[in-house]
């Protein structure tokens, strides 16, 4: 079969096995060209582990600190007639890149926020792992079937308290409009937080320790985005912020009822960044596309691999990590600096329909997403009859 790129609305619809294998691989070298990270984890659970900022943290553990990795995600398998989601496609190429090395990779493909999923990762840590000493908590859902009532929450992406007009960007039309969002109710905020906040984060740290699978002095991370300014109405003081700050207040429970473990709950703030998640985000597409622009400038950008590698090196693995006044690890700070946002701000209140290729980082912005799902990947023969069912 021939892939090239079948793009609806703000997703792409088919991925391309090589493409997603070279992706994966380039990653792996760059964690493989920096120096290992020598206290690092050993045996890691990511939830969450196919695409985005788990799947780095995936390969960050195993190639830059030699760890042992149990994966679990919720990937579509190819046929014949159709491709497999990237995120399947990442998993097979890391499990080859993970066996060529001889570091145990195992992947579990099903829905995380299940009990029946929670069991199954804990059967295998106890089968191959004994323990855990890393769980990293990356899920970017926008539903979460609640495992004890059946009940299925929806999250809404709306502002909170008062209607926002801003601007957008449309990355399938090529165009800057204005929006205009309604304010969330009170079930729409709830629903948001039951989906995205912390409590499928505590139901997994609290079956995995009533099961003995957590080595003492393990650390745990949930992932944030907490941006400034341009992205609160919409994010950080909109329905998804409220999920982000009750994983705030996971943490802290975390750390207060494991403390027999010595368990380290940590919210990780990261930067923003084209991911499958993140295009599905209103204003997030023409945000992203002006930090590009200033961050490239300021020879600071970063993909999720550079981000998860300094995760390691600067916050989860030292001795002393800096962190915020709400006990955050922040990797967000070459982004939400005042002077970085001021040159966002600046183009931010200029962009138009008619400057916006001038003055973002249109291409940038395009080739990311397409990478998402192996396109436009240098070195990669897009025209060449390639088999779609890869397996694991
Ligand atoms: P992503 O869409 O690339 O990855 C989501 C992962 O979750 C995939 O591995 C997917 O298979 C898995 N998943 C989704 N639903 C699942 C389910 N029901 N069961 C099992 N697995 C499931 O997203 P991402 O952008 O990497 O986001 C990961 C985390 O990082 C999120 O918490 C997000 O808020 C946070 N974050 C993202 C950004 C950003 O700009 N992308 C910035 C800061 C923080």
């Amino acid at each position: 079969m021939v892939i090239k790129p079948r793009i609806r609305g703000f997703i792409c619809t088919n991925a391309h096995p090589v493409g997603c294998a070279e992706n994966v691989r380039q990653q792996i070298n760059y964690v493989k060209a920096q120096p290992p990270i020598n206290i690092g984890p050993k045996r890691v659970l990511v939830i969450g582990c196919s695409t985005g900022y788990g799947l780095a943290s995936r390969i960050v553990s195993a190639f830059g600190s030699g760890a042992q990795t149990l994966g679990v995600c919720f990937e579509k398998e190819p046929s014949e007639k159709k491709t497999g989601t990237a995120g399947w496609y990442n998993t097979a190429a890391f499990h080859q890149a993970a066996a060529e090395e001889n570091l145990y990779h195992y992947t579990i493909n099903g829905d995380a926020f299940s009990d029946e999923i929670k069991a199954e990762t804990i059967a295998k840590i106890k089968e191959d792992l004994g323990q855990v000493d890393l769980v990293v908590y990356s899920l970017a859902s926008p539903k979460r079937r609640d495992p004890e009532t059946g009940e299925l929450f929806s999250s809404t992406l709306k502002p909170v308290g008062q209607p926002y007009t801003t601007k957008t960007y449309d990355t399938d039309k090529d165009l800057v409009h204005d929006i205009s969002l309604e304010p969330a109710n009170d079930d729409e905020i709830a629903q948001t937080v039951k989906v995205m906040g912390g409590e499928d984060w505590e139901r997994w740290i609290a079956q995995l320790d009533a099961a003995g699978v957590l080595a003492k002095g393990c650390q745990t991370t949930a992932y944030t985005y907490i941006g400034k300014k341009l992205t609160w109405p919409i994010y950080g003081h909109a329905t998804i912020g409220k999920a982000k700050e009750d994983l705030d207040r996971a943490a802290h429970e975390l750390r207060v009822k494991y403390k027999h473990l010595n368990l380290k709950a940590w919210v990780s703030s990261l930067k923003a960044l084209v991911t499958q998640a993140s295009s599905a985000i209103p204003v997030m597409p023409l945000y992203i596309s002006l930090i590009y622009r200033v961050m490239k400038e300021e020879e600071t950008h970063e993909g999720c691999i550079e981000q998860i590698y300094r995760l390691f090196t600067e916050g989860l693995y030292v001795e002393a990590p800096q962190i915020d006044e709400s006990n955050r690890l922040r990797m967000d700070g070459w982004e939400t600096n005042d002077k970085t946002q001021a040159k966002i701000e600046a183009l931010w209140n200029q962009v138009t329909q008619d400057n916006f290729h001038e003055l973002a980082d249109y291409e940038g912005y395009h080739s990311d997403f397409l990478r998402l799902f192996g396109f436009g990947i240098e070195g990669v023969d897009y025209d060449a009859d390639v088999d779609p069912q890869v397996n694991w």
